[in-house]
């Protein structure tokens, strides 16, 4: 038993592993307390954007703390929340007008799923049915769990998950997808699906983050949200790690050229430094809750709703976006990504090795392969003690580094990472 009582989250305290105290960071580096220097290759879990402790982030949140600190969001406002919000509906595309506030993935997850409901209920045709890709993860509340891969990671709770269909994870071109999610969309026509018609679809576009790092094509993405606004049914696009240039673009949608009805942003929307998240909506979602009914309203609020201190680093983040050449240094990440890949490609155990903008993954030739992959710790404990932070998933190892990472730091990455598959063997 270790003398700290803090609990930590998706760790097993009992494997007796090292917990690293981490003192303060700057771009793509953590110090540690006892002063070493860690290379944060999966930016503190897919949050850190442009890298840590940005100036003008860290300089909005200072600010911020001499004005308002917290204050009731339902039915009052502040200015940081009200230039989050129009700052937003100016870089999206048009089709996207309402934006609400939440806490974290999972929240913006939760409320784009009651939004979608709530909209067929208010319309007065209620619907219920909830498609899922394969293999997605969208959170660990207990219906973001519903809407997710079912795995080791939710099994305690199975019971207690709400019923969805799941649609086949794209294989090639996605005809297996596609012509699985037509046939969810048309199978209640006929009377012959007793749920009736779909309410909406849930993906997380292009990449299948904690599924494994897995890619899909944007043409299958542009082909699913035809049928789905053939058939009227809603898309919901989860990109809260996908969001903010992970995989090229500001959007992954913009590459399939496909706007969703509910678009979920959080991890990289202050840049990484405050937890915010906001679920963005086209108008009739919004319309469909607009009454003068007050039992139509939209029920859903957290404490901390739209933090003044949060929003402020937001407002920060996208002016940095508006202001610096993030997208070229997306650009220049990408390119190194790609190498880091080809270098890493021709090794012994490499098995498809691939890129999506500023990702690079790979899996590793296992013979115990998945989530509980023995692989997995051994490989985290050996880049931890080299002074990386890598978080393989099962025999998955990713780099997802802050876009501020420098060719000496990501080459380190990429030396660690030989010299662990050298190493370790499955
Ligand atoms: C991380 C993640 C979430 C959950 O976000 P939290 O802030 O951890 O609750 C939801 N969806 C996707 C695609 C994610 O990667």
């Amino acid at each position: 038993m270790s003398a700290s009582p803090v609990w930590h989250p998706f760790w097993q305290h009992g494997l007796g592993e090292p917990i690293p105290m981490v003192a303060r960071a700057q771009g793509a580096a953590l110090f540690l307390e006892d002063g070493r220097r860690v290379i944060d290759g999966i930016s503190s879990w897919w949050v850190t954007t442009h890298g840590h402790n940005h100036p003008r982030i860290m300089a909005a949140i200072r600010e911020q703390t001499e004005k308002l600190d917290q204050v009731i969001f339902a039915g009052w406002t502040h200015e940081p929340a009200e230039q989050v919000a129009r700052g937003l509906i100016s870089m999206l595309p048009e089709e996207l007008t309402r934006v609400f506030f939440s806490d974290s993935g999972s929240t913006c997850v939760e409320v784009a799923l009651k939004m979608a409901l709530g909209f067929w209920a208010h319309r007065g045709e209620p619907r219920h049915r909830i498609l899922v890709l394969e293999h997605s993860y969208h959170g660990d509340t207990i219906g973001t769990m519903s809407v997710g891969e079912r795995g080791v990671y939710n099994a305690a709770y199975g019971k207690l998950l709400f019923d969805v269909e799941t649609i086949p994870f794209p294989t090639g071109v996605g005809t297996n997808t596609l012509a699985a999610l037509e046939a969810a969309c048309a199978n209640h026509a006929d009377g012959s699906h007793e749920g009736g018609p779909p309410a909406a679809l849930i993906v997380e576009p292009l990449v299948l983050g904690a599924g494994g790092m897995l890619f899909y094509p944007p043409a299958v993405l542009t082909a699913m949200a035809e049928i789905c606004r053939r058939h009227g049914v809603l898309l919901i696009a989860d990109e809260v790690m996908t969001g903010f240039g992970r995989t090229g673009t500001m959007l992954a949608c913009e590459q399939a050229g496909v706007v969703p009805d509910i678009l979920c942003l959080a991890k990289g929307l202050t840049g990484g430094s405050m937890p915010l998240a906001v679920t963005v909506a086209q108008e009739p979602i919004f319309a469909a809750h607009w009454s003068t009914d007050r039992a139509r309203t939209f029920y859903h609020s957290s404490s901390y709703t739209a933090n003044p201190i949060a929003c402020a680093a937001a407002v920060a983040n996208l002016a940095i976006w508006r202001e610096e050449p993030v997208q070229a240094r997306i650009a220049t990440l990408a390119t190194r990504q790609q190498a880091l890949m080809a270098r890493l490609a021709p090794l012994p155990g490499v098995r498809a090795p691939r890129t999506c903008g500023t990702i690079a993954a790979f899996d590793v030739e296992a013979t115990d392969g998945g989530y509980l992959s023995n692989l997995a710790p051994r490989l985290m404990n050996y880049f931890r003690d080299a002074g990386v932070l890598l978080r393989p998933l099962g025999n998955t190892v990713y780099v997802l580094p802050p876009y501020c990472i420098d060719e000496t730091d990501l080459a380190r990455i990429g030396d660690v990472i030989e010299e662990a598959l050298a190493t370790i063997k499955s």
